[in-house]
C-alpha cells in the first residue's frame, strides 16, 4: 500500500490540506491521528471543521472524549488520550458507522475498537519547528481518496 506524505511549516498548511481532504470525505469515513503533543492532530481537525461548514469553534475535547459537530456532515471529533481501557465501550462503534466523519486523536490507544478501514495520518515534530504528515490509507477507499488528493 503506498504512503504519501508531506511537510508543514505552519498551522495554516495542515489545516489547507484537511480542508482539501473535508471537500472529499463522506458519511461513514473515519482518519486515525497519531503524533506527539503538538504535533498538530487538533489543528488538523479545526481545519477538517472548517471545511465541513462547520462554525463551530473546535478545541480538544480533553474531558469529553467525543465531541460532535453539525456541518455538510456531522463531524465527531475523539481524543481518547485519557481512556484508560482501552476495550472498554464507550460506544465509538455507533460513530465509526454513523452518518457523519469520525477523527481520533491518540487513535492507537483504542486500536481494537477501530475499523480496519480508515485513513491513518501520522504528524512529525521535525528539528526545525516544522511537521511532517505521513498519510496512509488502509482500504480500498482510502486509497482512492489519496490518489484524488494527491
Ligand atoms: P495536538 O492536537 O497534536 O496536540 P495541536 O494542534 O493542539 O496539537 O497543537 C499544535 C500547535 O503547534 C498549535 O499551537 C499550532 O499553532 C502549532 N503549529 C506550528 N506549526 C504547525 C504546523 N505546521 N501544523 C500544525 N500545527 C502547527
Ligand atoms: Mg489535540
Amino acid at each position: 500500500m503506498a504512503n504519501y506524505q508531506f511537510i508543514s511549516t505552519q498551522p495554516e498548511e495542515t489545516k489547507d490540506f484537511a480542508k482539501r481532504l473535508a471537500g472529499l470525505l463522506k458519511e461513514g469515513d473515519v482518519i486515525a491521528l497519531e503524533g506527539d503533543l503538538g504535533a498538530g492532530k487538533t489543528t488538523f481537525t479545526k481545519g477538517l471543521a472548517e471545511g465541513l461548514g462547520i462554525t463551530r469553534n473546535v478545541n480538544s475535547p480533553t474531558f469529553t472524549i467525543i465531541k460532535e459537530y453539525q456541518g455538510r456532515l456531522p463531524l465527531y471529533h475523539m481524543d481518547v488520550y485519557r481512556v484508560e481501557d482501552a476495550f472498554e465501550d464507550l460506544g465509538f462503534e455507533e460513530y465509526f458507522e454513523g452518518n457523519g466523519v469520525t477523527v481520533v486523536e491518540w487513535a492507537h490507544l483504542i486500536e481494537a475498537q477501530l475499523p480496519q478501514e480508515l485513513l491513518l495520518l501520522q504528524l512529525y515534530l521535525d528539528d526545525n519547528g516544522a511537521r511532517r504528515v505521513v498519510v496512509e490509507p488502509k482500504g480500498k477507499r482510502y486509497e482512492e481518496l489519496c490518489e484524488e488528493i494527491f
